[in-house]
């Protein structure tokens, strides 16, 4: 490369004619293919800081990326610098305070474990594989999205890097606009944020259902379905429904409910009254159990989509 040394890339850093490069660059949106100067590793915050004063130094342009996953392709761009913290997954619980500290390298099913194994949840997103960056600063929706709302409404503190190469913190308290527009706003506008601060919820067993109906049940279930996700509704049950096509599509109704398999059956008697259901399953399971279920039907390795396409 002919850029200059000066401020140094720091991390791994893999560049055009790494046997690495190709892999590096890939997004998990098979519709985009772009060709990127170098690619940075973070390993640490000042990985980032390095990299974003190297980018500014040598007026090269910069994407931020965690899980890879955005549908549009932008954490990713040709000839310019891409910062990934995809290797930054320290994770700290702090039992007193109700919360945890986590790097934004993690994807959501490495948070659900880890913390699931103890006893604890931040509601994280559905599917096992986008990276927390993403989806907190999108919103982050989940199975758990009723009872305690989306990730970011978990979300206490921000930890980024901002244009200039300096750390900062946003919470209640500190850089409060900031914190405000990075709920919502921040996927790649604010800086790259490096760690988050959630709060933590108790979780153990929860009880799960899973109800499947042929596709010509789609219009009496679906009006009863919707019933579910009104304002006035138990919100101790998140409602998923998936049409899942295939050589044998049907229609699958899911969700988790914070209490007992009994009280979940009776929750649902209008659901299993509707259209003729195949199969039902409703069960009290661990959630560590509940969430790969959940997440069954999301498609894990990469491929082409629109967000209106996975329908
Ligand atoms: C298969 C699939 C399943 C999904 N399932 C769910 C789900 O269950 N729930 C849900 O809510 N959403 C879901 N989504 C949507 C997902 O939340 C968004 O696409 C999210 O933006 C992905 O984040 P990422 O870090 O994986 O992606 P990336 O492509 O790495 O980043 C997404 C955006 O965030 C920015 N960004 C990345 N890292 C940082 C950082 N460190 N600091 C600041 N900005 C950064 C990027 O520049 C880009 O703008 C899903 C998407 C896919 C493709």
């Amino acid at each position: 490369m002919k850029y200059r040394k000066e401020p140094e890339l720091t991390g791994r850093i893999v560049l055009p004619d790494d046997p690495l490069y190709n892999s590096a660059r890939q997004e998990y949106n098979t519709f985009f293919n772009k060709f990127p100067l170098v690619i940075v590793f973070a390993k640490e915050t000042q990985d980032v800081i390095n990299a974003i004063r190297w980018a500014r130094y040598n007026g090269v342009p910069l994407r931020m990326r965690s899980g890879r996953h955005n549908y549009e392709g932008v954490s990713a761009l040709n000839g310019g610098l891409i910062i990934d913290v995809s290797e930054m997954k320290q994770l700290e619980i702090n039992r007193k305070q109700g919360t945890v500290t986590l790097q934004t390298g993690l994807r959501n099913f490495e948070i659900i474990e880890q913390l699931g194994s103890q006893g604890l949840v931040v509601p994280p997103g559905l599917c096992p594989t986008p990276g927390i960056a993403g989806v907190t600063s999108g919103g982050g929706h989940s199975s758990l999205s009723r009872p305690w709302g989306l990730v970011i409404d978990n979300l206490l503190e921000a930890e980024l890097v901002d244009a200039d190469g300096c750390v900062l913190h946003a919470s209640a308290d500190r850089n409060a606009d900031l914190f405000w527009a990075l709920r919502g706003g921040g996927g790649g506008n604010f800086g790259v944020c490096t760690s988050f601060c959630f709060r933590t919820h108790k979780i153990d067993t929860v009880a799960y259902a899973s109800i499947n109906w042929e596709l010509e049940d789609l219009k009496p279930v679906l009006k009863v379905w919707q019933e579910y996700t009104l304002p006035d509704a138990d919100n101790r049950f998140t409602p998923l429904l998936s049409i899942i096509s295939g050589a044998q599509s049907f229609l699958l109704a899911q969700g988790v409910f914070l209490g007992s398999a009994e009280e979940l059956r009776e929750l649902l008697c209008p659901l299993l009254r509707s259209g003729s259901p195949n199969h039902v399953f409703i069960e009290e399971i661990p959630w560590v159990e509940a969430a790969p279920v959940l997440a069954g039907p999301s498609p894990v390795t990469r491929s082409r989509l629109k967000a209106s396409g996975l329908m």
